[in-house]
């Protein structure tokens, strides 16, 4: 199938574009993007002429912020389009169920894709779990914002989520991974002085599950979950790539096909089937913290 990615950024030349050039299913037809191409794949920088130029294009991935994002995906869908989003799928939960409403009439594809949740060991996380009593889940993100968006004001500007623009990435495999659902009783939100957007949150959820997450950490980053039921401990490390019952490695073995990969895979089965994938539960839990989350005033951040 012939796919076109919008945005063409840090993350669509880190992950979308080995991934669909390494994929049976997709071909790159097009691209558009203000400032970036790709070599040998047309470009364009208006979404409705690459759209006419090339109507044998059935899908498109939008790689850009979660802001500029329902624009463009709602006139893709206009067209007739399968649209894939990048993480966030959007900047608020609105817009998200008004592009879901848009897909079901246009009778297309439309997936909120997280990344995170492909990791190798997440749905062996979720199965070992699926049986257990869970007494308490704390979870830590942490990671050096310089290293991952370098230059990117927009994360910290409103509506690109500040440190919820990794933290959904935990959110996505919390959601995956507990047996029932929780929703958030606390939190509090750390934003530098000169931003919009939290530095930092700790958020506390029912069931004794709580999460951390930080966007200052130099060096070594972290990416667990801890989940502790009656019957051991589970630590998932990496962002989800290891995970050990008390202590002991479990099946580290590559069982999966990488996070994008499998990204892409999914898109192939949903247009194939006609379906649509909007799990919106990571990004309700965003919104829960910034309604709820007391704001506490930290050190203004540059780049
Ligand atoms: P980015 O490099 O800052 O942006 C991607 C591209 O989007 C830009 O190169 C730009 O292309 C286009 N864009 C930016 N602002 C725009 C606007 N206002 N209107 C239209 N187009 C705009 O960001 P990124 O790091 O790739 O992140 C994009 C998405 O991927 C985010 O939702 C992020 O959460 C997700 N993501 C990022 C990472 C990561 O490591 N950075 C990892 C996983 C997921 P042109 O200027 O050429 O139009």
């Amino acid at each position: 199938m012939k796919i076109a990615l919008v945005g063409v950024g840090k993350i669509a030349r880190d992950q979308h574009i080995p991934s669909i050039a390494a994929s049976p299913d997709w071909k790159l037809a097009a691209t558009c993007s203000r400032q970036g191409s790709v070599e040998g794949i047309p470009a364009y920088t208006d979404l409705d002429e690459m759209m006419a130029a090339h109507p044998d294009i059935s899908v498109i991935s939008m790689c850009m912020p979660p802001v500029p994002r329902f624009d463009f995906a709602r006139r893709a869908i206009a067209a007739g389009r399968h649209v894939m989003l990048e993480k966030p799928p959007g900047a608020t939960l609105s817009e998200c169920h008004a592009l879901e409403d848009m897909a079901r009439k246009a009778g297309v594809s439309l997936f909120a894709t997280w990344h995170s949740r492909e990791a190798n060991r997440v749905a062996a996380a979720r199965d070992w779990l699926a049986d257990k009593t869970i007494t308490r889940c704390h979870i830590t993100w942490r990671e050096d914002v310089r290293k991952w968006h370098p230059g990117q004001d927009w994360v910290f500007d409103p509506g690109g989520m500040g440190v919820f623009d990794p933290g959904i990435n935990a959110l996505s495999v919390m959601t995956k991974i507990l047996p029932a659902p929780v929703h958030l009783l606390g939190a509090e939100l750390s934003f530098p002085a000169n931003r919009q957007t939290p530095i930092a949150a700790q958020l506390q959820f029912t069931d004794n599950v709580s999460a951390d997450f930080d966007w200052r950490q130099e060096g070594p980053q972290t990416w667990d979950v801890e989940v502790w039921t009656e019957a051991g401990k589970l630590h998932l490390t990496h962002g989800g790539e290891h995970m050990t019952i008390d202590g002991v490695e479990a099946g580290a073995d590559p069982v999966v096909p990488g996070e994008y990969p499998g990204l892409y895979a999914q898109m192939a089965q949903l247009v194939r089937a006609k379906e649509i994938d909007m799990d919106l539960s990571p990004l309700r839990h965003v919104a829960d913290a910034l309604m709820l989350g007391k704001r506490i005033e930290t050190d203004a951040f540059d780049w």
